[in-house]
């Protein structure tokens, strides 16, 4: 059984997909090719905002975002607790100071309360000037935009929405990549649409900063690439990755987003009687970027991932370690008191294998497993 299988993808798309990497191959137009322009116009078209600028990955695109509003020394953005890394790494790479924030337990996405504590108390006890939000939609479910906007326009702060895992997410018919100023997603393998390496894309429907955007993920480039006019990334994505992402585009839009919402369906179905399943909210459509159940208790959490490891079924932690712990952040705005339910969860949740291609019999084994264990561990 895969976590997430990207073999089975490839074998039922190999003919396109080797047909898409052997034409830019005999075009040769590796970098800013043909393929990379039709990308940026097909995102953008189907995200529905006016700009889509692609980039070479999920990371520098969060750091693009930040560097085209001018974050910097003074300035604080606010995180949430529970994320991977790169929401908060790219902070202080641009010199301004990450505070964190803890996250609603159900949806695991920053907590609009938590939020407006936050900010009132980097304003009371701070020099900072609180700047931006980044908002993460976290397992691929957005998080609560009408009340992050609301906060966002109360102290006039710019929303950065990482949908690296949110990608084909909705809140109604609003797709995921447009409820932030920017947003931001990645094409990591293993991302809900994925290319074969490393790969990102920005969103907005704001003219200056689609430009700002393009000169900064080109060396800062002005007329050209050997104009510059201000300190920017090589950060492109390639050719190659982009023929791939024509590819899986409309197979990820017409089919694999809808075979894992009737996929978590079933999971939910099966296990709700055993353990806290996902909760999505009303009228908001996950992308399924992980299947994330919780437990009782961190014995039970680790006992289950052995047990399911003994009998040859993968599972992953995300995430170990609340932001705020991690060293290379070092001192915090705050105490750990505050970060309740990241601090919990930590210790309670674990993801399931999860992806569009799971056999009947993969996720009947699955099921039957977790089962047993919960069972077991109740007796
Ligand atoms: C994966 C991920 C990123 C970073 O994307 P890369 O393409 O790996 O740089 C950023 N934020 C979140 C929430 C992610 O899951």
């Amino acid at each position: 059984m895969e976590f997430r299988d990207l073999k089975q993808q490839y074998q039922l798309h190999k003919a396109e997909i080797d047909e898409a990497i052997q034409s830019v191959l005999n075009r040769s137009d590796f970098i800013n090719g043909s393929c990379v322009k039709k990308l940026e116009s097909e995102l953008a078209e189907y995200i529905g905002v006016k700009h889509c600028i692609t980039c070479a990955n999920g990371t520098d695109a969060l750091q693009l975002a930040l560097m085209t509003w001018g974050i910097g020394v003074g300035d604080a953005v606010f995180v949430p607790d529970f994320t991977f890394f790169s929401s908060g790494e790219v902070v202080p790479l641009v010199g301004a100071v990450p505070v964190f924030v803890d996250i609603d337990k159900d949806t695991y996405n920053i907590n609009p309360q938590s939020l407006e504590k936050a900010i009132v108390h980097i304003l009371q006890n701070t020099d900072l000037k609180p700047r931006v939000i980044v908002a993460v939609d976290l397992f691929g479910q957005p998080a609560d935009y009408e009340q992050i906007k609301q906060i966002a326009d109360r102290y006039d702060l710019f929303i950065l929405e990482d949908a690296a895992q949110g990608f084909g997410g909705k809140i109604g018919e609003r797709k995921a990549c447009s409820f932030g100023d920017i947003a931001t997603t990645s094409f990591f393998p293993a991302k809900p649409l994925g290319c074969y390496g490393d790969g990102g894309a920005l969103f907005t429907d704001n003219d200056e900063w689609a430009q700002l955007l393009r000169s900064y993920c080109v060396h800062g480039k002005g007329k050209d690439k050997y104009d510059n006019v201000r300190i920017g990334m090589n950060s492109r994505l390639d050719t190659l990755q982009a023929a791939v992402l024509l590819v899986k585009l409309p197979i990820f839009e017409k089919t694999e987003l809808a075979a894992m919402d009737s996929l978590s369906k079933s999971y939910s179905d099966r296990l709700q009687n055993y353990v806290k399943v996902p909760v999505i909210k009303e009228d908001y459509f996950s992308s399924w970027a992980q299947y994330t159940i919780q437990l009782k208790s961190q014995t039970i959490r680790d006992g289950l991932q052995q047990f399911l490891k003994d009998n040859g079924i993968p599972s992953a932690v995300y995430y170990k370690k609340p932001m705020h712990l991690q060293d290379a952040f070092g001192e915090q705005q705050y105490d750990d008191a505050e970060y309740i339910n990241t601090n919990q969860l930590c210790k309670t949740v674990l993801s399931l294998p999860f992806h569009p291609y799971m056999t009947e019999e993969d996720v009947d084994v699955l099921m039957e497993k977790i089962i047993e264990y919960i069972k077991k561990s109740e007796e």
